[in-house]
Parts: structure tokens; sequence; C-alpha cells
């Protein structure tokens, strides 16, 4: 008897457990927070469909100064090279006719140069140019021209991993980093996923680069005054496998750590590119010319954070430097935590946004399955909309498009006149549909990978669906260095220092991620890294950096000659505030138009202040 009332006991206890968890949890009364009369947001998002693939067309205008990318199969990853040769400056077109391409100086032929794209013809013209003083990139040189490029055959290999550069030639000197004399094409463990790669035999001069096993990776063959480089790995394909978060275990770390494989090839194809064009002017990757572009981030997805946020906010006001808070409108209590973005946590946001920080988006639910939430339809308005997270792997009533428009709808209701530009989702969770999702609602910037996942230190345009044929409106800002993986913050405090120095060194950027959940260390970290770089490093918000990389990124660069003048012509379509235009050592500036236009003259670089416009920068060549 005493036991049956026992186990009648224990299944009571059991019920009204249960009982009181659906009241407590069941009704939206309950879970959210109800800012009275905010609905919103009143106009529905057109959910994104499939992008049409992207023309190479669009990037075909342009004068012989630049670097021509000549098309060989437009089937093919070009959209890497192109959005590639932008990130790091290099001014381009694409052409599909080799008369056009043989125009400019130095010419990247890609995907492939072999008798099956090339007509005969074709291939006695591109032969002709090195010897004619020109310069020659061929990605997979597959035949017809192995003799120009200096080497047999060209033998398939798919195991191939890494490229190890020979730092005693002159355009690789500077790969002189372990991360960088070495770089990753493939996964060691998996190197067949990778996108296929050719080793080229006998080569008859030693070869700029070798693969893992010794074979020749990237030959250079010299000629009077020209050169024909033969590069054995895809790199538009391997540019979207970092650009698309697609790396398959390519990378050698995940965060924190520095991993320029993307950038060392970039930079190679600018060393070239410099090397062969005496009048190559290129972009500077960083604001006002500075070494290195550095963004303070902080995700406040804790109860604590946001009131926390406004410590790290003092500091940064008395540092001078700007910061962005990645705010989670965090109005549903659920598993995750309890409701923060209240009265309370909107006075806290407010004075944030009064102080001059970038305010932006970081969901709403915060969700470890974000990656997998459907799209949604795109009428998702709070109060109505209630992701809820159960646990670690179930969210009930999440979509895409509703975790971005609602939190976006919220800040922006109680920051009037704000827009809010940016997003990082919870856990870099990083659906396929994010980057069309994202400007769908209206966003502009996203920081929702790692530097390392993306084989890259620089900002980049993302691509439709994260795939390889359609770009998107859209410019992602990898994260550098993150706040939670051991030892404590402060102690890789001399690690996060000589990191930057190293992605200063090309021009790279640095976008620090603190949550703000606990001061200590973390702030302590903050403290002693701002000043410890300040002396090379521009500062800017996500929005800054990526207001001044999207105008950038549209700029076009041509240079013209006449005697020992040099016009470079600058196609401003969006007003920059300090482009800086890197030149040839031998041009000295004599002036700009409009002379309204103020610059100021560094060692190889003039940079404008504020170019409102098109604008013309007039060099004499020295002698
Ligand atoms: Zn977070």
């Amino acid at each position: 008897m005493r036991r049956i009332s026992l186990v009648v006991v224990v299944l009571l206890l059991i019920i009204v457990g249960v009982v009181a968890t659906i009241v407590h949890w069941g009704g939206h009364k309950n879970v959210v927070y109800i800012f009275p009369g905010v609905t919103g947001p009143s106009q529905p998002t057109t959910p994104p469909v499939r992008a049409l693939p992207t023309s190479w067309e669009n990037y075909a205008k342009g004068s012989s100064s630049r670097l021509a990318v000549l098309l060989t199969d437009v089937d093919s990853d070009w959209l890497g090279i192109a959005h590639g040769l932008k990130a790091i400056g290099i001014p381009f077109v694409i052409t599909r006719a080799v008369s056009s391409a043989l125009k400019h100086r130095v010419v990247l032929v890609y995907p492939l140069i072999s008798g099956k794209v090339l007509d005969p013809d074709a291939l006695r013209a591109l032969a002709n140019h090195p010897q004619q003083g020109g310069t020659l990139i061929g990605v997979n040189v597959l035949g017809g021209l192995n003799k120009v490029f200096g080497f047999d055959e060209a033998v398939a290999a798919h195991n191939h991993y890494e490229i190890r550069f020979d730092g005693s030639q002159r355009i690789t000197a500077e790969f002189s980093d372990p991360r960088e004399s070495t770089i990753r094409i493939a996964s060691p463990t998996n190197a067949a996923a990778g996108g296929g790669a050719y080793s080229y035999s006998n080569p008859r001069t030693s070869p700029i680069a070798h693969f893992e096993d010794g074979t020749a990776a990237i030959t250079m063959q010299s000629y009077v005054s020209g050169r024909a480089y033969a590069i054995g790995v895809d790199i538009g394909h391997l540019l979207l496998k970092g650009y698309n978060n697609r790396e398959e275990n390519i990378a050698r770390s995940y965060v924190d750590e520095f991993e320029p494989s993307l950038d060392v090839l970039l930079r190679l194809i600018r060393n070239i590119y410099l090397e062969g064009e005496n009048s190559a002017v290129t972009l500077g990757t960083v604001p006002f010319g500075r070494s290195l572009a550095v963004a303070l981030t902080h995700d406040i997805d804790y109860t604590r954070s946001i009131e926390n946020a406004l410590v790290y906010g003092k500091l940064e006001k008395s540092q001078g430097v700007p910061a962005t808070y990645f705010v989670q409108t965090k109005y549903v209590r659920d598993w995750n935590d309890d409701v923060f973005f209240n009265a309370h946590g909107v006075e806290c946001m407010k004075a944030l946004d009064a102080s001059g920080f970038e305010i932006a988006s970081h969901s709403v639910s915060h969700s470890r399955v974000f990656s997998k939430f459907p799209l949604g339809k795109g009428d998702e308005t709070y109060p109505q909309y209630v992701p809820f997270v159960k646990d670690a792997k179930i969210t009930k009533d999440g979509t895409v498009l509703g975790e971005l428009r609602v939190s976006k709808f919220l800040i922006e209701h109680f920051l009037p006149g704000r827009i809010v530009d940016s997003f990082r989702p919870g856990h870099l969770q990083n659906p396929y549909s994010l980057p069309g999702s994202l400007v769908a609602t209206g966003y502009r910037y996203s920081s929702s990978v790692t530097a390392n996942n993306s084989l890259t230190h620089l900002p980049f345009q993302l691509n439709d669906n994260r795939e390889t044929r359609a770009e998107a409106k859209m410019y992602e800002f990898p994260l550098t260095v993150e706040d939670e993986k051991p030892p404590k913050m402060i102690q890789r405090l001399p690690e996060a220092i000589d990191l930057a120095r190293k992605i200063s060194r090309y021009g790279g950027a640095f976008i620090i991620l603190i949550h703000p959940d606990v001061l200590a260390e973390k702030f302590e970290f903050e403290r002693e890294f701002i000043p410890a770089v300040k002396d090379f490093a521009w500062f800017g918000s996500i929005r800054d950096f990526g207001n001044w990389w999207s105008a950038r990124d549209q700029i076009g660069v041509d240079v013209t000659a006449s005697g020992n003048d040099r016009l470079v012509l600058l196609t401003v379509p969006k007003g920059i505030s300090g482009l800086a235009v890197q030149v040839p050592p031998s041009f000295r500036f004599v002036s700009a138009d409009p002379a309204s236009v103020r610059v100021s003259v560094k060692e190889g670089m003039v940079v404008i202040k504020d170019a409102p416009g098109d604008l013309a920068l007039r060099f004499r060549a020295k002698d």
C-alpha cells in the first residue's frame, strides 16, 4: 500500500510539473515580452528567389592598363576570380576575345588553356604575347602552349593539398610566414574534394611553387622582357570555396589564427601584374592607406550583456574608437535565456546608439539550428513571430526571414531614423539562403563566418545561395578573433597582436568579437589591444568599413600615358573617404582634377580624403 501511494505521489508530482511547465512556457502571453502598441514590420518581404547567373559582361569595361581575364569557358568559377581581384584591388576586365585580351600587357587566361577552347590562331597569338614583352598567366595549361610556358606535360593529380612557395624569387619573397610560404588548396584528408590540380613536368626554370610531393605547381618562363606563368590549380574554384563558406576542412584553423591561403594567391597575381604592367595602379585595402582595418564587435546575446555593453562603450569612447553592437532582440523567454530585449534593454541600446556606436542585428532567437530554419514567408511580424528555442537541437516556429526582418524592425523602431545595416547570426549559423535573405530584408553587411574558414583576411562579396554562378549584393566581414576559446582572452593578447601585425603586412582586416557577458579579462584584452595596434590601424564599425568597402568595390581604375605624363582616371560611382591609390614608385604626383579634391601623398600611394565622384590624378613618371 505504502509503495503504491508513493508511486501515486511521484506520478502526481510529475503531472503537476508538466502542467506547470506548459502553463509557464506554453502561451505567448507568458513567454513573449510585449511592448504595448508595437507591431511590425508593416510591409511584407518578398522571399528571395534563386538569382540569375551573373554575366561576365558586367566586368567587360575598362582600358588596356588593367589586367585582362581571358575567359575560355563561361561555365567556370570566374566569379571567384572577379571577386578576388576586386578584394585585392587589381583593376581588371573580362573578355572572351583573344584580340581584346592581348591589348593588355598582363593577361590571365582562365579557367584553362587547351586546343579544345582556343583555336590554333588564338594559341599562336597568345604564344606571341610573352615574346612581345607581355605577361601571360595561364590557369590549368593543359595543351597547345606547353613550350611557351616552359614545361613538358600537365599531369593530372587530384590528391594535392598544399602549395609551397620558393621564397628566393622576387615575386614570392614577401611570403615569409610559414602560413604564407605554404598554403592550403585542399584538405589533406580529402584532397580529391579539392578543385583538381595539375603539376607541370620537367620545368625549364625553377618553379615559383611546388606541391607537397615536390612536383611543380606554378612555373615561370622568362622572355626578353615578357613572362609566362602556369598555375596548376583552379584558383577561381578555390576562391569560391572560401567565399561561399564551403572550405571542407581546407583551413588549418577555425578562428583566431593566420590563414591567408587565398590572400597569398591574390598577392601573387598582384605582384605579377605590378611586374608586367609599368602603369599598374591598384586600390589599397584599408581606409586612409593604413595597414590594418580593425572592427571591434560585440554580440549581445545574454541578459547581463546589455548592461555590460555600456562599460565597453565607455572604454571605446575614451579611446576614441567606434564599435558595432550586434543586439539579439530577445523578447521570447526560452531555453537559451530570459528576455532582455525589454524596456530596460531598449534603454541600454539607446544609450549605446547615442554614444555613436553602430547597432546591428544578432537575430531574434539566437538558435543553434538557425542554418536549418525554413526560409519563411516574409510576413513574420512582432509580436506574433515567436521562435521558441526548446533546446540545443530544436527551435520551433523560427524562419530565416523572420529572424532578419523582425529583429531589424524592432531595433529601427526604437532608434527612429536609424537603419540596421549589419547582421551576425548566433553561433555563426549560416543557412544557404542567408546572403539572398539579407538582401531581401534590406541589410547590407554580414559578419557571419570566420576569416580562417573563409581562407582570407580580406572582406569579400557574397554569392547567392552560397553557390558559384550568381553574386549577391552583400559583403562579408569575416571574424578574425573571438573571445570564448580557452585560454582566457587576456592570455591570448600577445598572439592577437602578433596576428594583427601579420595581417597588417598586406592590409587585411581584423574583426574582433567580444561578448560583453563578462568584463574582467575580456575588457582588459580590449583595453590593451586598442593602443597596441593604434599606430598602424584604422578603426571602424562594420557599417563604416562596409560603406567604404562597397564603394571601393565599384571603382574603376584606368591609366593612360603620354610621354612622361600619367593620367589615372578613377570612376567613382559612390562617394568614398580615404581611398588609397597605390602607384608605381616611378610615379610623381602632380595634381588632382578637380583641384578641390584633397589628397595626401605618401610613398607609392596617394590617399584621397574625399572622392565625391569621378576624378583624375596626374603624375609624372621619372625617367
Ligand atoms: Zn551570439
